[in-house]
């Protein structure tokens, strides 16, 4: 997507070769008109499949699973990030590392908010290691629904996150793909 690689090139700050910092994009301001587009881009990628649902896990990802489910015509629902005391007994529940922050968070997705009828895309903002992804993955497979597939902003294809995700099987599709951040440099793919 040209026009998102445009913007990380001039918004994006490489924090280390690991690192990318995207507040002024996905982490902390969002651009509606650009978050529409990602939501159009991944609506058009999965217009043939049948899509009952949009999962994602909170927070940053919400913004562009909202265009998607919005664009798609389909609910939205966010993996809580811990238990509250509100928490439905019968949650299914992972516990994942968190790249950034360095601690281990337990997300949470209500049985009442997807069923084994569902079709479910799953949009993410950046995958990096693919533990929060792959948390997720699990929660929705024991859901019994179907994952068509996993729509990611922004793949760091130099970390092995999406690559284990496709070796699954599971489709995988990122709107830009970074092969390396190597020099305080942002580098694309293709
Ligand atoms: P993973 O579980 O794939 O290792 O990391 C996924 C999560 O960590 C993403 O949802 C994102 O919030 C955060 N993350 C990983 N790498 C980066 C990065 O380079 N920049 C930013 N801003 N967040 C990142």
């Amino acid at each position: 997507m040209e026009v998102l690689k445009k913007r990380i090139l001039e918004e994006g700050i490489v924090v280390s070769d690991q690192v990318l910092k995207l507040d002024a994009l996905l982490n902390h301001q969002v651009d509606p008109e650009l978050t529409m587009e990602m939501g159009r881009e991944f609506a058009r990628r999965f217009s043939d499949s049948g899509i009952t649902r949009i999962v994602t896990v909170e927070s940053s990802g919400i913004a562009v699973a909202f265009a998607t489910a919005l664009v798609m015509n389909v609910p939205l629902v966010f993996a809580r990030r811990k238990k509250t005391l509100l928490a439905d007994p019968d949650a299914l529940c992972e516990r994942v590392p968190s790249f950034t922050k360095g601690i281990v968070t337990d997300i949470m997705l209500s049985r009442q908010f997807v069923s084994p009828e569902d079709k479910i895309l799953f949009i993410d903002d950046i995958i990096a290691n693919g533990d929060a992804a792959r948390g997720l993955i699990k929660i929705i497979q024991r859901s019994g629904a179907e994952l068509v597939g996993l729509g990611v902003v922004v793949e760091k294809s130099f970390q092995a996150g999406a690559r284990t995700i496709r070796e699954q099987g599971i489709r995988l599709e990122s709107l830009v793909r970074i092969s390396s951040l190597n020099e305080g440099t942002v580098v694309f793919e293709d």
